[in-house]
């Protein structure tokens, strides 16, 4: 009953709202007083990034990307990317730098195979206005915004890898003007157009079949710090599935790209 009743006042403000073109005098207003204020939700976006396809049948251009979020490494997915040969891009915060030593050893290594870039410095998702992504508590200002690119860059520098040049935020969302903050600190943005692994929550052969099914000109995002999660096995699957058709891995440094909500123009 209650629900009803609140939808019902919500309903009434939104009618009297709309044709509130000029000040609404205060009887025009019902009583909002029972209903808790909430933090106008910005828009947010979820950009797409495509790369451009090689047009070679039988040999499906893609580019792998790997969020390296907080926690660990996925030991299954990086092993198998050093074995097989797979080039992929490595988007890493700096919680996971300070947390993994040994797995940035292994990519400075490598690095024939492996781009780092940025994926911030806490995990914060970059949305300059409060909000609350999947439950993460967004940066809420355009300084926690930058705080968040720089931090994560100044890290990677810290930690001996080349200055990045691609960021993704947690969560990957966005509100356009943290884009354009972030495009105007002299960074694109890594959308992606292949959710691979469902945050790492899907199982694996869910995973699997999703990654594999890839096309040509694809971005995939995918997880490798969940080293727990069935999902990652079903990414190390995939991988050698690719390569067996003759895909041509790239990393983002690698090819042109085109992203949409002005994240790389
Ligand atoms: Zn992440």
């Amino acid at each position: 009953m209650k629900r009803i009743l609140l939808a019902s006042a919500l309903l009434l403000t939104v009618t009297v709202n709309a044709f509130a073109t000029d000040a609404p005098s205060a009887s025009a207003v019902p009583p909002m007083a029972a209903v808790a204020p909430t933090p106008k939700t910005p828009k947010l976006v979820e950009p797409h990034l495509h790369i451009a396809r090689s047009n070679v049948a039988g040999h499906a251009r893609i580019a792998l990307t790997f969020d390296a979020c907080m926690g660990q490494a996925d030991e299954r997915i990086l092993s198998t990317l050093v074995r097989e040969r797979i080039p992929a891009t490595i988007f890493v915060t700096a919680r996971w730098l300070k947390r993994n030593p040994a797995a940035v050893a292994v990519f400075l290594q490598h690095p024939d195979l492996f781009e780092l870039e940025n994926h911030g410095e806490n995990h914060i998702p970059a949305v300059d206005t409060p909000a609350l992504i999947y439950g993460i508590a967004s940066a809420g200002s355009p300084q926690a915004v930058r705080q968040e690119v720089e931090g994560g860059a100044a890290a990677m520098v810290a930690a001996g890898i080349p200055a990045p040049h691609w960021f993704r935020g947690s969560t990957a969302k966005y509100d356009l003007s943290a884009i354009g903050e972030i495009r105007a600190m002299g960074y694109r943005i890594a959308g992606y157009s292949v959710n691979g692994d469902g945050g790492s929550l899907l199982g694996a052969v869910i995973t699997e079949k999703r990654i594999a099914s890839a096309k040509d000109g694809d971005v995939v995002i995918s997880h490798i710090n969940q080293p727990t999660h069935a999902a990652g096995e079903g990414v190390a699957k995939a991988l050698v599935d690719l390569k067996a058709k003759g895909v041509e891995f790239v990393r983002l440094e690698d090819v042109e790209d085109t992203g949409d909500e002005k994240t790389t123009e």
